[in-house]
């Protein structure tokens, strides 16, 4: 163990320059060539570490390219290590927030959610090849470029991967250094109203308001809310009419639906496509669907977290665990039935916005700690 503690201390410095040189490459979700980039930097690095590794890259059309790393083959089912090569931070982000260090801070565009964590795997490869090791199951290495806009080209292969997998590790960022034991599950959706354009001064009644009907619709749609529960029901984004002396014609709103269990998933959709106009005239378009499981604290997930806090608790690592109301591919992972740990990454904060930084001191023990669970899976 000390070992490895001492070796990932060793070569820190080096892993802080890998850090950085990933995040300076901007891979905003459906950036094509950001995409490739990322992911030919990723698998050269690997290809420089001593091991047996098969390396596979996807081309997702209009999104980017999916990367595969195969290592350690055998007859066993592999671990899965699960992340994401695609940020939310539009190209030149990092022009307003630069790659830098700042009180033992490391800060940069996509460096806590999750390029560093993409480094430390490739970390703790070259570490089992340094230290001669081959654990006792294949590792799988799976970096979507699409998880930060739902994995709609993703998804498939978390699937296929997580179903032959034995155990999933995923690789997101942590919570304050707690793992994730619980992810809520979410949907997104569109409300569009249709009503019918007139003279909002000549022949008003002759109008079918459909900004009125959609302000009527989100109060109704924020009643299907159950705190208690888990549920968030919520209109984020809302648009509408042409300009001000016409009866709009149309508008729409965004919905963010978040739940625990899938039975509320289920009330909430169903209340969606139930919902009536309060003006007959208005037609109502609901377009979306829930995207994302619930990732559920089973038995097999606490179980799998309780060996993390054993393995870190053997270097004097306090791991604590939380659920949270973001969801992750793990949450496809989760509703396989296969063991999963959601928030392996560095400790760190400000996930999606400019301050987002990874502590630099984390690194060595997160390192280790990955490196024990996989020789122990
Ligand atoms: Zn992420």
């Amino acid at each position: 163990m000390q070992n490895f503690l001492d070796f990932f201390q060793n070569t820190q410095e080096r892993i802080i320059r890998r850090i950085q040189q990933l995040v300076e490459i901007e891979s905003p979700s459906r950036d094509e060539a950001g995409s490739r980039m990322a992911a030919a930097w990723i698998a050269d690095e690997a290809r420089k570490i001593s091991g047996d590794f098969k390396i596979e890259r996807i081309l997702a059309e209009s999104y980017g390219e999916h990367l595969i790393v195969r290592a350690f083959p055998s007859e066993q089912k592999p671990v899965l290590l699960l992340g994401h090569t695609d940020t939310v931070h539009p190209r030149g982000t990092k022009e307003k927030n630069p790659t830098r260090i700042e009180d033992g801070r490391l800060y940069g565009c996509g460096s806590f959610d999750m390029k560093a964590n993409i480094v430390l795997m490739l970390e703790v490869l070259r570490a089992f090849g340094e230290f001669g090791l081959t654990p006792p199951r294949p590792v799988t290495i799976l970096l979507s470029c699409d998880e930060e806009i739902g994995s709609y080209t993703g998804k498939e292969l978390v699937e296929r991967e997580a179903a032959a997998a034995e155990i999933c590790l995923v690789c997101e960022p942590s919570a304050g250094g707690r793992v994730k034991t619980g992810r809520k599950g979410t949907g997104m959706f569109i409300l569009k109203t249709h009503g019918i354009p007139a003279h909002a001064g000549l022949e008003p009644e002759k109008g079918a308001s459909a900004v009125l009907e959609i302000a009527r619709q989100i109060q109704k749609i924020h009643t299907l809310n159950n705190l208690k529960r888990g549920t968030t029901v919520n209109v984020c984004t809302i648009a509408g009419g042409t300009t001000s002396n016409v009866i709009p014609a149309e508008a729409a709103c965004e919905i963010d639906v978040r739940f625990t269990s899938g039975k509320e998933a289920e009330r909430v959709e169903s209340a969606f496509h139930n919902l009536k106009p309060f003006d007959e005239r208005v037609r109502l378009e609901m377009i979306g669907a829930i995207n994302r499981p619930p990732l559920e604290r089973t038995k097999a997930v606490v179980k799998l977290y309780e060996k993390a806090r054993k393995i870190a608790a053997g270097f004097d690592y306090e791991l604590g665990e939380t659920q949270v109301g973001g969801a992750s591919d793990g949450n496809f992972v989760a509703a396989l039935g296969v063991p999963v740990l959601d928030g392996l990454g560095l400790a760190g904060d400000g996930a999606h916005t400019l301050d987002e930084y990874i502590l630099v001191e984390d690194i060595p023990k997160r390192a280790t700690l990955l490196a024990k669970l996989i020789l122990e899976s």
